[in-house]
């Protein structure tokens, strides 16, 4: 699926930025069509990645998380991903 990007690296739905896939937030939709916020990035399903919540606030806006998913998402997904993604950057920020 992604065997040609060998350095495992990902673009920003939000910003277009490109970083290691480890430093990226991973949004997923999984086999039944349920989008959520991956923090082990290990969901299998189609995913997206962001690097902080602001640029899924920038994704939100333009409607980019749903053409990246390719599919329908709902407001209280984006609603359920904001707060996932505020804790995970919460938390982040008490390992350093
Ligand atoms: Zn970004």
């Amino acid at each position: 699926m992604d065997q040609q990007v060998k350095k495992r690296q990902r673009s920003c739905i939000g910003c277009g930025a490109t970083l290691e896939k480890g430093r990226l937030l991973r949004v997923v939709r999984d086999g039944e069509g349920r989008v959520a916020f991956d923090g082990s990035g290990r969901v299998p399903g189609r995913g997206a990645y962001l690097c902080s919540g602001a640029c899924l606030t920038q994704a939100r806006k333009s409607r980019k998380l749903e053409r990246a998913l390719r599919c329908k998402v709902t407001e209280e997904d984006y609603d359920r991903i904001q707060r996932d993604i505020e804790q995970a950057e919460s938390a982040g920020k008490n390992e350093e």
